[in-house]
């Protein structure tokens, strides 16, 4: 069944109950533009993410969960600027019109929307290859808003959740991984359980949102680890004009990632591989026990890590205290891929 672009819209979209009412927008999808209205003490924050089929996901992946995906690492970078979502916008470029994919597409979308209260308020169709980009607009108080810089001397490093499941998810989804050949599984076969698990890792990443607004007074910087724990951290000090120290042997791993991978392989997807949307953030000591305990009350694991030192260099140490040569394997799509 052929339908045009204003059908999809309409049937999609909007009757699809995903452009639902929210305080704060005005006035959603339908017109020329959204109209939406900040509270006059909040900073406006906007990210945008494109997931090309082939690319960020295989094209024949379940449409609710390339939705999911799409929305989930959107909402992680809101949460690392500790920002509360508001709505999004979604441009679509599809090969065909095809009704049973954007059925699946759009109640995807519906259930993680409606968890986040972020309604859809606009977007735009075109033909072509499949590439799915989000906007998410969310705001923040200033005064508690999570930057790159401001990292110090003395703070702890911490983690949110595990480290290395994306990556391992990568390879347990067959998808190539820029880790390189070695970078494999324990069995070619996983079990059922864990393939379930890392597809759920991979497709259904959960955005830190809560535990981020919840603890941005105890935290002087934060990024969400898209990259892999290295590069991102990387991005922390650099902007902060700080060095430091990550301690391999606390790196909290799945049991997933234990069954299925080498200690030395979950340790690079840790470290360079990618796709973990969890949170790295910075916390004085003082502020630490507080933080924790927030954590612990939201049900959210944290894990320290590291802590920021002086310099301008990541040295990763493991338990005896000794330096771990350090590898440049973080991915980036121009350079090492
Ligand atoms: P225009 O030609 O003015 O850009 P469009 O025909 O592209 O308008 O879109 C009409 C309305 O439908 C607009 O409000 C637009 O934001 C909305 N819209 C278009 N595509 C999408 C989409 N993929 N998701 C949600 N809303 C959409
Ligand atoms: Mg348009």
């Amino acid at each position: 069944m052929i339908q045009s672009e204003f059908e999809i819209i309409q049937r999609y979209f909007v009757d699809s109950g995903l452009g639902f009412a929210r305080t704060g927008v005005v006035l959603g999808i339908g017109d020329d533009a959204a109209l939406l209205q900040l509270p006059s003490n909040r900073l406006l924050a906007i990210s945008m993410d494109t997931l090309l089929a082939g690319v960020h996901f295989p094209a024949a992946a379940e449409p609710a969960l390339i939705a999911q995906r799409a929305l989930a690492v959107n909402l992680s970078d809101l949460a690392a600027m500790a920002a509360t979502p508001l709505c999004f916008t979604l441009s679509l470029v599809l090969p065909e019109s095809n009704a049973a994919w954007l059925q699946e597409f759009s109640e995807g979308l519906l259930g993680l929307a409606k968890k986040y209260a972020c309604p859809l308020v606009g977007g735009d169709i075109t033909h072509g290859e499949l590439s799915i980009t989000i906007q998410v607009q969310g705001t923040v108080d200033p005064e508690k808003v999570l930057r790159r810089v401001g990292a110090e001397v003395g703070d702890r490093i911490y983690v949110s959740g595990f480290l290395g499941d994306g990556a391992i998810a990568l390879a347990s989804l067959g998808i190539d991984s820029h880790l390189g050949t070695s970078f494999a599984l324990n069995e070619p076969q996983p079990s059922e359980s864990c393939t379930a698990y890392f597809k759920q890792a991979y497709y259904q990443p959960e955005p830190r949102i809560e535990l981020a607004r919840a603890c941005a007074s105890t935290m002087t910087s934060g990024i969400d680890i898209s990259d892999g724990l290295y590069g991102d951290l990387k991005h922390i000090v650099t902007a902060s004009g700080k060095g430091a120290r990550l301690r391999v042997n606390l790196f909290p791993y799945s049991d997933a990632a234990i069954a299925c991978m080498s200690a030395e392989n979950r340790q690079q997807a840790a470290l360079y591989g990618g796709d973990d949307y969890e949170l790295c953030f910075t916390v004085p000591p003082k502020y630490c026990q507080a933080m924790e305990q927030e954590a612990l009350a939201l049900n959210t694991r944290v894990t320290r890590v590291g802590e920021i030192t002086q310099g301008s260099e990541i040295i990763c140490i493991d338990a005896s205290g000794s330096e771990l040569p350090v590898s440049t394997k973080s991915y980036d799509h121009f350079g090492n891929h």
